[in-house]
This record gives structure tokens, C-alpha cells and sequence, in this order.
């Protein structure tokens, strides 16, 4: 019957609310929260009480208590009294659910977006091993080493769990929505996703996820993708193979390719466009060769401005119809992919 169905839904949407409410309140305890709106009190009587001035009303001799042990507060002038949450319906004027919102921003630790997105990236890649199909969706898509699938830290959104996962280490539904982990309905944004983390000097700036789903597109979080894919182990190589894809990265990586990188799509932002320029050196465009011929077009151009700038270019010519990702999954392998390179046109 859908109507029981439904009415349990809501009571464990319940039973979760009212855990996070109760967490919130050991975080951030009453008394806290009211000095740090800079209530001042004075002990009354016994140890875990005290009294002050009360905030939601007008008076001038004290009559607001709060019960630091019991976590609550009752005002003799006004009748007001309750928890954290009442406290902050009658001070601010909220809702429930928006004093929920405004608490849990308050009590967050501060907020650090690259080090809440390496937990997401960590949380990710602890669940690939744990769902075949995201094993099977990297196999058909060549690849299969799972030393590799480890070092690129490729991880896996099965949906409806991250969530759960970084609200439990303290983070706000806030904050999360900010990053773009959390859709506006508060529900993970990845879903059955391939993830791969996007670092810039060290640190997670972005996450690109691939559905395993044909239906849906790929896409990054909201914000910078960054500059090139993996920069800083390839700058000092003299020869650069670029790439538009992260499927295309992987193959060539797990391949055993090293000085390589990816423009993460075939138009490259300003910065990824100065760092291919930051000293001499030869780049080997290897863009898709699809069929309307707008990734060749795209490395012509690309190919065009580089050279502006002092830098030599080689186009890599795919069999047609081919991206480095389908060239290696269709039976490639290193030695026909060097040959390529060697072949590759200025
Ligand atoms: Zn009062």
C-alpha cells in the first residue's frame, strides 16, 4: 500500500532529522552559542546554572536562566523557554527547519572546500570495489589495472550516500550544496558516477563524474575545473601529449604514457592555455577524430595559437572515428600509440 509506504518514508526522514538535531545540540551546547551572541551571565546557586539578562525581551534585572547540564533555558520575565533550537525560532525568528540550516552552519568546523572534497574523493574510491557495475563500466571503457585505477584515485557516486558520509564529519547541508556535492533538494549530485578527483598543486579543486548510465552527460562540479589535468608531474617534460578526455588520460596512463595531460574538453581555459606555454616545448595534440570533424578543427586552432607562442605542435592522427580512449579499448596498444606519436604531423 503506497500510503504505508510513504508514511515510513516520512518517519525515517524523521528519525534522521531528529538525530541531526540532537548531534547539533552536543556541538554546539546553549551556553555557548548565547555568549558567543555575547550573553553575559552569572552563576545562580547551583553549579550548571545561570542567569542573565534575557535576550527576547526587554528588561533590566535579570531573569533568564539556563541550565547548562540540562542544555536548556527558561525565562521567569517573559515565560519563554526550551532548547537551542526554540532559542533560536524566538531570537531570529525562524522556522524550524531553517533554524536546522542556520545551526548547522554555525556549529560547522570552518570550512575548508579542498580538504571536504579529498573526503568526498576518498569516500568515493572506498566504494568502487564495493559495486560491480562501476567495475564493469571501467573495464568497457578499458580500463582494468587496478594499480592505475588507484593512482589516478578514481572512485565511484553510487548516490544516496555521501551525503550521510560528510554530514557525520560536521559539515553543513550548507556548505555541501555550495561545493555542488548536494543538489538543491539535498540529495547527493552524483549518481552512479565514475569520479575522478581534478588536482591543482597538490589539492582537490574539482570532480569529474561520469555517469555509467548512457542517458546522462558527463559534468563537474560547479566552480573551476582547474588547469591542466595533473600539471605539476608533467611541466618539466620537453614533450606533452594532450588530451581532451580523462577516459582517453586513463588509457594512456595505465598504457604506461607519463608525460601526458588533459585539457578536461577541446576548448582550453586561460590558464590551462598559459601553462602549455610557461616554457619551449612540443605539445602532441591527440584530439578526438570524430565524425563532423570538430575535435580536428578544435586542434587546428588550438594548434595555431600555440604556435603564436612559441610552441611547437604535432597533430596525432587517430584511425578515423577514433578517440585515444576507443583507440586503446578496441584493441591499441603502447607500441601503436608510440607509432602514432612518432607520425604525428607539425
Ligand atoms: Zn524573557
Amino acid at each position: 500500500m503506497p500510503a504505508v509506504f510513504s508514511y515510513a518514508r516520512l518517519r525515517r526522514q524523521n528519525s534522521t532529522v531528529d538525530e541531526e538535531v540532537e548531534k547539533l545540540k552536543q556541538r554546539l551546547p546553549l551556553l555557548d552559542y548565547l555568549r558567543r551572541q555575547n550573553w553575559t551571565a552569572r552563576p545562580a546557586g547551583h553549579g550548571s546554572e545561570f542567569v542573565g539578562l534575557c535576550p527576547l525581551h526587554p528588561e533590566t534585572r535579570p531573569s533568564f536562566y539556563v541550565n547548562a547540564s540540562k542544555n536548556l533555558f527558561y525565562c521567569h520575565g517573559c515565560g519563554q523557554g526550551g532548547d537551542l533550537f526554540r532559542f533560536v525560532q524566538l531570537s531570529r525568528y525562524l522556522s524550524f527547519h531553517q533554524s536546522l540550516t542556520y545551526l548547522q552552519e554555525q556549529s560547522a568546523p570552518p570550512a575548508d572546500p579542498a580538504a571536504v572534497l579529498e573526503q568526498a574523493a576518498t569516500f568515493y574510491q572506498q566504494q568502487l570495489d564495493r559495486y560491480p557495475e562501476a567495475l564493469h563500466y571501467l573495464k568497457h571503457r578499458g580500463l582494468h589495472d587496478p594499480a592505475s585505477i588507484k593512482e589516478l584515485r578514481i572512485g565511484y557516486a553510487p548516490g544516496a550516500s555521501l551525503r550521510r558520509h560528510l554530514t557525520a564529519q560536521g559539515h553543513s547541508f550548507h556548505l555541501l550544496r555550495r561545493l555542488g556535492l548536494l543538489n538543491p533538494q539535498d540529495c547527493d549530485a552524483f549518481y552512479r558516477r565514475v569520479v575522478f578527483p581534478c588536482c591543482q598543486a597538490g589539492r582537490i579543486v574539482n570532480l569529474y563524474g561520469r555517469s555509467i548510465d548512457a542517458a546522462c552527460a558527463h559534468r563537474f562540479l560547479p566552480g573551476s575545473k582547474g588547469g591542466l589535468y595533473a600539471w605539476e608531474q608533467v611541466r618539466q617534460y620537453p614533450e606533452v601529449i594532450l588530451v581532451e578526455g580523462l577516459f582517453d588520460y586513463a588509457v594512456l596512463w595505465q598504457a604506461g604514457f607519463r608525460h601526458l595531460t588533459c585539457s578536461l574538453g577541446t576548448s582550453l581555459n586561460a590558464s590551462q592555455f598559459r601553462q602549455l606555454c610557461d616554457r619551449r616545448r612540443s605539445v602532441y595534440l591527440t584530439f578526438d577524430v570524430d565524425a563532423n570533424g570538430s575535435g580536428q578543427q578544435a586542434s587546428e586552432r588550438l594548434a595555431h595559437r600555440l604556435q603564436a607562442h612559441g610552441i611547437a605542435t604535432r597533430r596525432v592522427l587517430l584511425p578515423k572515428g577514433h578517440d585515444p580512449n576507443s583507440f586503446f579499448v578496441e584493441g591499441g596498444d603502447a607500441r601503436q600509440f608510440q607509432s602514432l606519436l612518432e607520425a604525428a604531423q607539425p
